[in-house]
């Protein structure tokens, strides 16, 4: 049992205001894994009066040299780096990741994006001079942009914790991060990693919560932007509450993306069947950039089929502790309701189910499980091909010529991931090239923290990681001389 009975409130330990808890279960036992206690507006209040203090500290955080900041950031990596096993082992039972993907996805990034951003801002100039036209010259000066409010969810809760907190601490901002109640565990590690690298009072606070609190978060009138990740649906709301304020505001949201498979490609799934696998199915279906509309070249549809049934059929569904399990339960009952009615809805609408169904897989009687499904026979209309289910539900669509890949790969209300696959790299470049979206992988889908990762449409606005990352932390003042 991971217990906890005070808040990390402006890197101190404090009481809570409020008596509730959240107590988190296993996503496949069901069984209660910790308990934490649930934020309140008042931790919230405290928490933005902290960070606003330490921002307009004139000897604080911000002011602080960004060398002297990447050397506590240097610390808070190495701090995040012990308690990465723990994290992920908490991670897997918190929301289901199985263990080996959790290790891909969330053991390494924190701190490799702590040191990433860190090494950027040492060698960032912090001013640019450039001659005038009407003035002599301009100095051209970058500072933080304020207190950050960070909205995370709980698919992949470290990693979308540090796309945010990583380059707002390296700017000089001050952080107040809201992580969702089904992964308030592991953002407690995150606290004591702060604590022991001494990253300094008032300078991060981690408040779980649910969506009012968060909006309580995004409304407040001490914060300077926000960044969110979570549903576009959530997003929208964030967004309209920002509008109102003129906030600066990130969303990255939901997904739709297509996996289009070119004509000439060698379909063996002894060689690209892991790639697959991790670009359609990872996290059980619960990432944002999967591509979960896969489309086939007509005369190559069964055997794409065939070869996404193989993939889709051999994965091993169970614990996600056991280092074999390469599809574990849903994160929540809630989701395990919303994506068996999504399957339902693919069945009644007439789709072949090739894989999966109805019904939860043979021997897990506990947990948010459902099989993994793979319909067919069914074009770009239909709901399960237009709407985000997020879980393990895949839909094959036939295609005819690159043109018309492209143009159902487009026809989504989201843009933000999608990949080619081809033996041809010039040819999957410039079909790669058309696709409406934020990111698109060749053979393979990761996003690269050195890149910027976002979407277009519904999928969201702004970019984090990569310089563009650091970016929407900062703002830039000009100083006229004459
Ligand atoms: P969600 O929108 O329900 O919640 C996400 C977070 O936002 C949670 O912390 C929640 O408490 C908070 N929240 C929700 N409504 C809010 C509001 N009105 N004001 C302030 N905070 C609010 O999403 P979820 O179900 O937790 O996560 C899954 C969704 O996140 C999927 O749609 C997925 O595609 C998306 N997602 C997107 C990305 C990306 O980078 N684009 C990454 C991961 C997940």
């Amino acid at each position: 049992m991971i217990s906890y009975d005070q808040l990390f409130i402006g890197g101190i330990w404090r009481s809570p205001a409020g008596n509730d808890t959240i107590d988190v279960v296993s996503a496949s036992s069901e069984q209660l894994i910790g308990s934490v206690p649930e934020a309140t507006g008042a931790d919230v209040d405290l928490a933005v009066e902290v960070a606003r203090a330490a921002f307009l500290d004139p000897e604080g955080w911000p002011a602080w040299s960004p060398q002297r900041r990447a050397d506590v950031l240097d610390r808070f990596a190495d701090e995040l780096e012990k308690r990465s096993e723990q994290t992920i082992y908490t991670i897997a039972q918190e929301n289901g990741m199985p263990i080996s993907i959790a290790r891909a996805l969330e053991k390494d990034s924190p701190a490799l994006l702590v040191r990433y951003y860190a090494g950027l801002v040492r060698s960032q100039a912090r001013e640019d001079i450039r001659p005038g036209v009407w003035v002599a010259s301009t100095s051209v000066r970058t500072y933080p942009i304020g207190v950050v409010a960070a909205i995370v969810p709980w698919n992949v809760p470290q990693t979308l914790t540090f796309t945010k907190l990583a380059p707002a601490l390296a700017a000089g901002c001050t952080i107040v991060i809201k992580p969702s109640p089904e992964t308030a565990l592991d953002s407690f590690f995150i606290a004591e990693a702060a604590l022991a690298a001494g990253i300094p009072e008032g300078v991060i606070s981690i408040l779980p919560g649910g969506r009012e609190l968060g909006a309580y978060l995004v409304s407040h009138p001490g914060i300077d932007k926000v960044a969110f990740t979570g549903s576009t649906e959530g997003g929208r709301a964030v967004a309209q509450a920002c509008a109102r304020l003129l906030r600066p505001v990130s969303l990255e949201l939901g997904g739709k993306s297509a996996a289009v498979i070119l004509d000439d490609l060698d379909l063996d799934i002894e060689k690209i069947g892991q790639q697959l696998f991790a670009a359609t199915l990872a996290n059980n279906g619960q990432v944002c950039f999967l591509g979960t509309r896969v489309l086939a070249p007509r005369h190559r549809y069964n055997e794409v089929i065939e070869a996404m049934s193989a993939i889709m059929s051999s994965a091993p569904v169970g614990d996600p502790l056991d280092e074999t399990t390469l599809i574990g339960p849903l994160a929540s009952s809630r989701q395990q309701e919303r994506v068996s009615g999504y399957i339902n809805r693919g069945i009644n609408d007439g789709a072949r189910v090739i894989v999966g169904g109805k019904g939860r897989p043979l021997g897990l009687d506990r947990g948010w499980y459902v099989k993994p499904t793979l319909f067919a026979d069914l074009d770009n209309n239909a709901a399960v091909a237009r709407e985000e289910i997020f879980g393990p539900v895949l839909c094959v669509i036939p295609y005819d010529g690159d043109d018309d890949a492209v143009r159902i790969a487009n026809d989504s209300e989201f843009g933000l991931g999608g990949s080619v696959w081809s033996g041809d790299s010039g040819r999957a470049l410039s079909v790669a090239d058309r696709i409406l979206s934020g990111t698109v992988g060749i053979n393979g889908y990761a996003p690269d923290p050195y890149a910027p990762f976002g979407g277009i449409k519904a999928s969201g606005i702004g970019r984090e990681m990569g310089i563009e990352g650091l970016a929407s932390y900062q703002r830039q003042k000009s100083i006229y001389s004459f």
